[in-house]
């Protein structure tokens, strides 16, 4: 790579980069994206891929809305992806149902259902026997279900490989392999390298870069992958925090654990814990084959949401994450967010902004390359 000049150079080629490098370049900017390892093979690669806008969310908080505009933007993003002949996203309309076993948990649902439906959305109270109906699979001993009908998920990884051909077919360079060590205004160093832009963002999920305030912890999620025996439930179905996707392949991801930490090694414990609280709300899981299991760092912000915030102390460089268990629902938004900042655009949405001198977390910094 030699000195070559960008108007933006985005460090970090997850979900959040690769969006943001395909609006950006679709302004008419001319666009540069480098990541440490390949594009997509950070957190991105090892989410389940719920676009799980209603089941997420309590009450119509801005976030709700942000991931309104998101799905909104997948809709249109699914052909039009496949104009650059990149692969298909999975799009995979299954629907979901939240579970309840309690009366106080029954009455959480009925206080859900009514905003989401004034808010244009589909959600249908399910008693004990309609749930039966709907998804025989599901225990007996759940006593309602909140059902979702137009909730979808993706193939996260293929997500990332369509956002990245696009991107070659967009003129934008891509530099896999290349790790930023530092950033100043309108410069990156990597190992071997100096990039120039008018402006940088940085993307790099969980982990900082040298030299930038970084407001995200990590969080440590574990999935394992079953192929069960016999036909489970069309539907994701949720409880607890705890989830089953049914994928196209006939396969279900179990997911997902939650400990703050960075240790990506798969913990007895934490698979004791999927296959104990799934196999609760889907007793056939039982004799299920398992066929895989990861873990992944969500980027959890400690500003209380996912941040599109100016650089609090260099010009022209834009700090970009914090999307934590929803990274994938928000990436489109996110990265048509960034753009308008770049083009010098007026915003008004829901992502936080850090002021300058405000505390935030130096995390751990990238060592690897
Ligand atoms: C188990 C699990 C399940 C999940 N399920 C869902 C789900 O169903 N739906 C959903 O919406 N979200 C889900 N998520 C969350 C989602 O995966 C994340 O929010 C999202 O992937 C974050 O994207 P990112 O681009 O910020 O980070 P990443 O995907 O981690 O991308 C950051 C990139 O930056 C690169 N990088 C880092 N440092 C440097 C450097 N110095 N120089 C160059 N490159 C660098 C890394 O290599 C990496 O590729 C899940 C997460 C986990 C762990």
């Amino acid at each position: 790579m030699n000195q070559r000049s960008y108007d933006v150079i985005i460090i970090g080629a997850g979900i959040v980069g690769l969006c943001t490098a395909f609006y950006s370049a679709k302004a008419g900017l001319r666009v540069a994206v480098l990541d440490r390892s390949t594009p997509g093979s950070g957190t991105t690669s090892k989410a389940a891929g719920m676009l799980g806008i209603q089941a997420e969310f309590r009450s119509p908080n801005p976030l709700y809305h942000l991931a309104k505009e998101s799905i909104a933007l997948y809709k249109t993003l699914t052909n039009e992806l496949l104009e650059y002949q990149t692969t298909s996203l999975d799009w995979t309309s299954s629907g979901a149902i939240k579970l309840a076993f309690t009366h106080s948990e029954h009455k959480q649902l009925s206080d859900i259902q009514p905003w989401q439906v004034q808010h244009g959305d589909r959600a249908e109270l399910l008693d004990r026997q309609s749930l039966q109906i709907l998804a025989p699979a599901v225990t007996k001993e759940a006593c309602a279900g909140l059902y979702f009908p137009n909730e979808v998920h993706v193939q996260p990884k293929q997500v990332a490989r369509a956002f990245e051909h696009s991107l070659y077919e967009l003129g934008v360079d891509v530099f896999p392999y290349t790790t930023a060590t530092s950033v100043s205004s309108n410069r990156v160093t990597t190992r071997t390298d100096t990039l120039y832009g008018e402006q940088i963002v940085i993307a790099t999920g969980h982990e900082s870069i040298a030299n930038t305030p970084w407001p995200v912890t990590p969080v440590k999620g574990e999935i394992i992958k079953v192929r069960p025996r016999r036909q489970l439930s069309q539907q994701t179905i949720f409880y607890n925090g705890w989830y089953a996707v049914p994928k196209q392949d006939g396969e279900w991801l179990l997911g997902a654990t939650s400990t703050h930490s960075e240790d990506t090694t798969i913990s007895v414990n934490g698979v004791l814990e999927l296959l104990t609280n799934t196999q609760a709300f889907l007793p056939d899981l039982r004799d299920s084959e398992i066929t895989a299991m990861w873990s992944g760092i969500r980027p959890k912000s400690t500003v209380d949401s996912p941040f599109i915030s100016p650089h609090p102390t260099l010009h022209s460089v834009w700090l970009v994450g914090g999307h934590n268990r929803n990274g994938i629902l928000l990436g489109p938004i996110t990265g048509k967010c960034v753009t308008e900042r770049l083009l010098g655009n007026e915003v008004n949405d829901a992502f936080t902004s850090i002021k300058a001198g405000e505390h935030i977390e130096h995390h751990h910094q990238s060592e690897k390359s």
